[in-house]
């Protein structure tokens, strides 16, 4: 039975049966009507069968008429009343699960996806760029200025991300200093003007932070993403990609494509491998 209220009670929450105060209504409604009619039924068949025994202590007529009417009205009152408060606990729990579903999506200092969250909206896009932006040197702002003013620049690039980016591109802050974002679009120079866009506005900002304002630069490795072709894959060539910008200087932006060149004989010595990240 506990098993079986469990189950209806998962079903109502993932199916947004309680998600509205009408929803509630309805549901009181209903039981209202299905208790109503049983009890009424029950009372009616025992009052016919004592009164076939003539155990009735009052006529038959005054059983269906004062006994069906109390009925009626004590099961649709106390129906009513715990049907409401089942209602009411449901769609409290949905809500709150709805919130939490929403907080576990995204990252808290920044409010952008988080990396689960991103990782399973890309799967459900079919072409564009996904694109790397490491911030340059971070650790030293947190050494030079602490780890507030970190988390300050953090907001700030999340924030030029934001209105470079989105609503028609996902951007999520993958991790630490490190923030992704999946360009929809096939157009290699729409997407190289987007990502010099964020690089130069983020690159412009000065950061207050109550000394001398901060201001930071992104190194960036993109790699083209497309149906036929797995995140993980995909993720690891923006990530080769974004090394080499950082192992040839940093605040940069380098595609795929240019890896190969870039990473010539005479220059891989100089590069070194590519990181190896989860
Ligand atoms: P590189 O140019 O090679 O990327 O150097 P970097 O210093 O940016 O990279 P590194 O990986 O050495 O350091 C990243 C630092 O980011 C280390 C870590 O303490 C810091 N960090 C990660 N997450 C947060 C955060 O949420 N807030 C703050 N303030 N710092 C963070
Ligand atoms: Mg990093
Ligand atoms: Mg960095």
């Amino acid at each position: 039975m506990r098993g079986r209220l469990a189950l209806w009670l998962r079903a109502q929450i993932d199916l947004g049966g309680f998600e509205t105060n009408a929803d509630i209504w309805t549901f009181v409604l209903n039981a209202v009507l299905v208790a109503t009619a049983l009890a009424t039924a029950t009372y009616l068949m025992f009052a016919a069968i004592l009164a076939n025994f003539g155990l009735l202590p009052y006529p038959f007529g005054t059983a269906l008429g004062f006994g069906g009417s109390t009925t009626i009205l004590i099961a649709a009152s106390v129906t009513a009343l715990l049907a409401w408060l089942i209602g009411t606990a449901v769609h409290e729990l949905s809500l709150s699960r709805a919130a939490f579903e929403r907080l576990s999506r995204l990252d808290p200092l920044s409010g952008l996806l988080n990396r689960r969250a991103f990782s399973e909206m890309v799967e459900t896009k079919v072409n564009g760029f996904l694109v790397l932006f490491d911030i340059d040197r971070f650790k030293l702002v947190n050494d030079r200025h602490g780890h507030a003013v970190g988390d300050s620049v953090i907001v700030a690039v999340a924030e030029e991300l934001k209105r470079v980016f989105e609503p028609a591109h996902l951007v999520s802050r993958f991790g630490g200093e490190e923030f992704a974002v999946l360009i929809s679009s096939d157009d290699r120079g729409d997407c190289s003007l987007l990502v010099e866009e964020a690089r130069r506005s983020v690159g412009a900002r000065r950061i207050q932070t109550g000394g001398r304002p901060v201001a930071v630069t992104l190194s960036v490795g993109i790699a083209d993403h497309g149906a036929a072709r797995a995140f993980e894959a995909t993720f690891e060539a923006a990530d080769r990609a974004l090394y080499l910008a950082k192992s040839f200087g940093r605040d940069r932006t380098i595609h795929e494509d240019e890896s190969d060149e870039l990473l010539a004989p005479s220059r891989r010595v100089a590069a070194g491998g590519g990181r190896r990240r989860a």
